[in-house]
């Protein structure tokens, strides 16, 4: 019997998971053929079908996800037109919800798993055909194909989730990527009600001794960024502190985490600040800073706490915190998003990820949509585009202030000048947003110089008094001397003056040093560069002693 993974990720940077970790738990039998075909949603799904063809499966098998599902279900019906005799079963997070009118409607996917598929996919290659026995497997859903009644076994839990051979250990593993997952934990304590996760109990964990055998292994094979999927890595204080200590032992090592940031203990905080520089990457879950918005999502934690801890992780400077912010939630105003935008840029984060609201199966917040005001897309990626506080419009404004900040606040090169503008100009998001809007760029991605020009442009405009500081960000940022922003910048014969104030770096005869006049006369500025070098950033910076 052959089976055929189709591993459809949205692009090659991204590897799924299922596969190797279903693969681990299933013995190397003779009567098992496995195969995969690996292709993105960008590719022509007829081309993908028929690469499936040539290889003849008698299972084809998938994960199902937001940003696959359409495309997917193109490629699987076309497979299943050409190889009618195929069984294709599907698993993955579309299917937490009601799997039958989904089954109803593609009627050539044979059957889907709800939930954690490692015993139970098992389970199903031992009984495949033999569709009476499938009512033992947990977790699966199907169409009875001459009655039409549907069928369905609830929800998939490995609860020895400890035992479970690591998905390292299968051949299907990608060692190919620059980081890899390692999932250290099952389920989440937390019961936010838009997450699949936050119906996921009770949480499992690896033992420490098991976690480390497996970074280990990591390790020996080259790779140097781990994400550690552990929906809330602070949960346990004692299992946290005991991983922290860990991964001290991987100095080359970047472990990427989720924290929640209303949980950090003081014995944390202590054992974070120690950390050495960059070997922790943080995402701490925000969501909003309106408690009500939080209450509503039943997210557990307080908001006080959570912006202590969050200004706690930013004032850090051996770790980056991300943060992100949800537009979309019930009772989360356009106006709030702006005014959290500020705080969080206030605090210090590292980046600010504002997402939009989706409606995932099986999620508390789809069940309650109607009640709470919620209109969403019913196709994925169920977006929502409407709740009793933010119009269609609004969400639009948000999404495109999402663009905005990951393009000028999220980008290294000018997240220190537009953070300060964020801070110091109540109105900069707004006027930048309608600036780029005017310009017809809001909803295009954009070059680092492009957005480097747009920001000294608009400041002209609207703020010039941060025309010189917009200037020095630009210069700062490496962009060309020759450009417009630089255009009152000297060059040439520059000489050091009797007395500056070095800023950074130390000053040697043989720099290109270029000078800066400020017109409004507060300081003059000092740039040095490395001659014949590739690096077009200022190695060296003085400014002149206030006047
Ligand atoms: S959003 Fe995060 S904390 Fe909340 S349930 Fe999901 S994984 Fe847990």
């Amino acid at each position: 019997m052959k089976i055929l993974w189709l591993d459809l990720n949205s692009s090659y940077a991204h590897s799924s998971l299922a596969l190797p970790a279903l693969h681990a738990q299933i013995s190397d039998n003779q009567d098992l053929e496995w195969d995969i075909v690996s292709a993105t949603i960008n590719e022509n799904p007829g081309a993908t079908a028929g690469e499936i063809f040539r290889k003849q499966p008698d299972i084809i098998a998938a994960t199902c996800w937001l940003f696959n599902h359409e495309i997917l279900l193109h490629i699987l019906s076309k497979a299943k037109a050409l190889l009618p005799q195929c069984c294709i079963i599907l698993g993955g997070p579309e299917f937490l919800g009601d799997n039958e009118q989904f089954l109803k409607l593609f009627s050539f996917v044979d059957c889907v798993l709800r939930g954690e598929g490692e015993h139970s996919f098992t389970k199903w290659l031992g009984c495949k055909d033999q569709p009476k026995k499938w009512n033992n497997i947990e977790g699966l859903c199907w169409l009875d194909k001459t009655s039409g009644k549907y069928y369905d076994n609830g929800t998939a839990r490995v609860i020895d989730f400890q035992n479970l051979n690591a998905p390292e250990n299968s051949k299907f593993f990608n060692w190919e990527k620059p980081f890899v997952q390692l999932e250290t934990t099952r389920g989440c304590f937390n019961t936010c009600a838009f997450c699949v996760s936050g119906r996921e109990k009770p949480v499992r964990n690896l033992s420490i001794e098991a976690i480390k055998e497996r970074i280990r292994n990591i390790y020996h094979h080259g790779i140097r960024n781990i994400r550690v999927l552990d929906r809330t890595f602070n949960f346990n204080i004692r299992h946290a502190k005991a991983l922290l200590n860990l991964f001290k032992e991987y100095p080359e090592i970047r472990f990427h985490l989720e924290i929640h940031p209303a949980l950090l203990t003081q014995e944390l905080k202590d054992e974070l600040a120690k950390m050495p520089k960059g070997l922790l990457h943080l995402e701490a879950g925000i969501q909003s800073l309106r408690e009500k918005v939080l209450t509503t999502a039943q997210r557990k934690g307080q908001l006080k706490d959570a912006i202590k801890g969050l200004e706690f992780l930013c004032s850090l400077d051996n770790m980056e915190t991300h943060a992100d912010l949800i537009a979309g939630l019930p009772y989360y105003q356009l106006e709030e998003i702006f005014e959290d935008i500020r705080t969080l840029a206030q605090l210090g984060a590292g980046e600010i990820q504002l997402e939009s609201l989706k409606l995932l199966p099986g999620t508390e917040m789809r069940k309650r949509a109607t009640e709470l005001g919620i209109r969403y897309s019913p196709m994925p990626p169920y977006e929502v585009l409407q709740t009793n506080e933010i119009s269609p419009d609004e969400l639009n404004t948000a999404r495109l202030l999402s663009r905005m900040v990951d393009a000028f606040y999220n980008t290294e090169a000018w997240q220190a000048f537009t953070r300060k503008l964020i801070i110091k100009e109540q109105d900069f998001l707004h006027l930048l947003l309608k600036y780029l809007k005017e310009k017809g760029v809001a909803d295009q991605p954009m070059g680092l110089e492009k957005r480097g020009l747009l920001l000294y442009n608009f400041c002209k405009e609207y703020y010039p008094q941060y025309e010189t500081q917009a200037t020095i960000a630009w210069i700062e940022a490496g962009m060309s001397l020759k450009k417009q922003p630089a255009s009152k910048i000297r060059t040439k014969h520059v000489c050091p003056p009797k007395e500056w104030k070095i800023i950074y770096g130390t000053y040697n005869e043989n720099m290109r040093l270029c000078y800066l006049p400020n017109e409004t006369g507060v300081h003059s500025y000092w740039f040095g560069f490395e001659e014949e070098s590739q690096n077009r950033q200022p190695i060296f910076k003085a400014i002149s002693p206030s006047l």
